[in-house]
């Protein structure tokens, strides 16, 4: 009947869209901002008509007062329909059909022209939320119904599952709703009853909806009525929904038997999870000798444990290991949060399989626990991680400081010596120092100092690179000049002292071992 009703486009709504989810949310949190403000106004002019009634009895102040209690009275509904969030009740699992029986008790006195017809399937399973929202929703479906019925009627609420989903129906066989009119059920204050308040369905919506639940109607004037909710019974509301998986429980496991005992789904499930990481698993591990998937049951168990001390020194090693072989940052964030899903999952499903009561708030504290104890392992990770690069730059640093200042001999007399990279002062201080002594020590007559592999150098560096020059030359050995670039010449050329009346440049390393050797050679 729903279908056909469909397709013809008559007196039926699917309101489960976010399009009308947010229009809703937004009208109830105007509407419960607006009642805020009103009601303290309100509340004062009824206290100053307490007094003007202390006064004398006037039939006008009484007609005002009562009005203004319903005012007050339609308020107070509606901030409370519109904050649910209000008394901030914990989630918790509910058998809805369990629920249902009892809010049906709660109409009994008015049941005695209304036959109930239950048909409760999967009771079994549970969907988790809040508990008293929901409840309240199922009381106001009813309501409406029962208040549907003219006379007798028949009332048949059915339980079942559906997919991933529980579903529970509420038909009347009462007077249905006009085409026009089902657009605006669930907006705050519509209603066709005289004593209605309007604000049943609106609450029922935003529950449902707040739950990642549907709401469906589907009613026929003077037929009546069905209303279809439809709730994800997998899903856990911490934003971060876990996924049912096949999994061993063995009663009164803990969760890291469970964990252990089902290790092996872990690994197909994080391996999904990280879709980029997992081809590099075999390349980090020749890399760096580092065992990812290892890692990970190591990981879960410190947290799961809340073994927190290795679990710290843990991340420690980890981020050293990562600096030392350079391995990718982003495979290991992307490798870090897949455990944390896997986990979540693994744990959303041990819930599921050893639910009671008693448990339900210990769920909820070893969710953020485990939160927490990934932070913090992330944490530590990436200051070992940055520790340790840093302290790798430093050394890497003082190496080249200390490089030994190559000058390679042609012959008894002649010495190249070629500079690479960086040159700054504190290097050519132990150019300086080097070149000097060999000098001294070897006799060397020509010294060709070759410049074409080095980087351009700050005017400090050419000023002291000359100071260098006149003191070689100040020792008797001639200095050639080879591979000198454009900017380094500009330099040199401004520079008072000038390189001309104390070396002899060549263009290339080439030329000049040409002139020296087969030349000048004496
Ligand atoms: P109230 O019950 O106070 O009027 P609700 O939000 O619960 O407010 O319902 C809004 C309106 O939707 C009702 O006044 C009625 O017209 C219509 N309605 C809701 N449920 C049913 C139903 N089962 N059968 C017929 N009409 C319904
Ligand atoms: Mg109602």
């Amino acid at each position: 009947m729903r279908a056909e009703l469909k397709q013809e486009g008559k007196g039926y709504v699917e309101p489960g869209n976010d399009t009308h989810l947010s229009q809703l949310a937004s009208v109830g949190q105007i509407a419960a901002g607006i009642a805020h403000e009103v009601k303290n106004p309100l509340t004062a002019v009824k206290g100053f008509l307490q007094l003007l009634e202390q006064d004398g009895r006037n039939e006008y102040i009484e007609i005002a007062q009562s009005e203004l209690d319903n005012a007050l009275t339609t308020l107070n509904n509606l901030l409370q329909v519109s904050k649910p969030d209000l008394e901030d009740e914990a989630y918790q699992t509910i058998y809805l059909a369990v629920e249902l029986e009892s809010i049906l008790n709660l109409f009994q006195d008015k049941l005695y022209n209304i036959t109930i017809h239950t048909e409760f399937n999967h009771t079994n399973i549970p969907i988790v939320g809040r508990k008293n929202q929901f409840k309240k929703a199922f009381f106001n479906l009813i309501k409406n119904a029962i208040e549907s019925i003219e006379g007798n009627g028949t009332l048949t609420i059915r339980h079942d599952l559906l997919k991933d989903d529980v579903i529970v129906t509420i038909q009347d066989t009462g007077v249905g709703i006009s085409k026009d009119k089902i657009p605006l059920l669930g907006t705050p204050f519509f209603t066709t009853k005289d004593q209605g308040t309007g604000m049943g369905l609106t609450q029922v919506f935003s529950v449902i909806y707040q739950h990642d639940g549907k709401v469906m109607v589907d009613s026929k004037e003077n037929q009546g009525t069905k209303f279809t909710i439809r709730i994800p019974h997998k899903k856990v509301m911490s934003q971060k929904g876990g996924r049912t998986l096949n999994l061993h429980y063995v009663e009164k496991a803990s969760i890291k038997d469970f964990f252990f005992e089902n290790q092996k789904i872990f690994d197909e499930r994080l391996l999904n999870e990280a879709i980029n990481v997992k081809d590099k698993i075999d390349e980090i591990h020749k890399i760096g000798n580092i065992n990812l998937l290892a890692n990970a049951h190591k990981l879960v168990l410190y947290v799961v444990e809340e073994r927190e001390h290795e679990l710290i020194s843990f991340a420690k090693q980890e981020g050293i290991a990562w600096a030392k072989y350079s391995l990718t940052l982003a495979f290991k964030l992307e490798w870090i949060q897949a455990i944390r899903r896997t986990l979540w999952d693994f744990l959303y499903n041990f819930d599921a399989l050893s639910n009671t009561e008693a448990e339900r708030s210990a769920f909820f504290t070893l969710e953020k626990q485990i939160n927490e104890s990934i932070d913090q392992f992330l944490t530590y990770f990436f200051i070992s991680y940055s520790k340790y690069k840093d302290e790798l730059l430093d050394i890497q640093r003082k190496l080249v400081e200390n490089l030994p200042v190559p000058i390679i001999p042609i012959n008894k007399e002649i010495c190249i010596l070629p500079l690479i990279g960086t040159i700054d002062p504190q290097r050519l201080s132990t150019i300086q120092d080097k070149v000097l002594t060999e000098i001294e020590h070897h006799h060397i007559q020509s010294l060709i100092i070759d410049l074409s592999g080095v980087a351009p150098m700050e005017i400090e560096s050419t000023n002291k690179l000359v100071k260098i020059i006149e003191g070689i030359t100040m020792m008797g050995c001639k200095i050639i000049l080879t591979g000198l670039r454009a900017d380094i010449v500009k330099r040199l050329i401004n520079n008072e002292t000038g390189f001309t009346p104390l070396a002899e440049f060549k263009g290339t390393l080439q030329q000049a071992l040409n002139d020296v050797i087969y030349h000048h050679q004496p």
